[in-house]
């Protein structure tokens, strides 16, 4: 069965995600893509496609944290900016506790999101 997906970047790491993407095209193509607003509108650009969700600070983070209580995510990488202040941090902090509380994988940077792409085209 098709795995779902959740792509989240933040501003200072959109150029490292849309690189991701493209390093794992093959994988993600075979994938439902789920992502934040503008960080979907960048991956778009790969030519995969993605099912958008509001943009984080609007609220796409907690979406994407309620798809993920629901069962709908299968693994979510979210590469945080470890150098930024964001409005919506207590959203960020709900989508881990969420992915913590239901064991989903969540990766915050490219060397294990590689890994759990890999692992989920097993
Ligand atoms: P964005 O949201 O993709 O809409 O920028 C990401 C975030 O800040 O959570």
């Amino acid at each position: 069965m098709k795995k779902t997906i959740a792509l989240i970047a933040h501003d200072g790491k959109k150029a490292d995600m849309v690189a991701f993407a493209k390093d794992h095209i093959e994988e993600l193509r075979n994938a439902n893509i789920i992502a934040t607003g503008t960080t979907g509108s960048y991956i778009l650009q790969t030519g995969l496609e993605v099912e958008l969700r509001l943009s984080g600070p609007m609220g796409g983070d907690a979406q994407i944290a309620a798809m993920t209580a629901e069962g709908r995510i299968d693994a979510i990488i979210f590469f945080r900016d470890p150098l930024g202040k964001h409005a919506h941090e207590p959203d960020i902090q709900m989508l881990m506790r969420i992915s913590d509380l239901y064991n989903v994988p969540l990766a915050t940077n490219p060397a294990t999101g590689s890994l759990i792409i890999e692992g989920l085209s097993k």
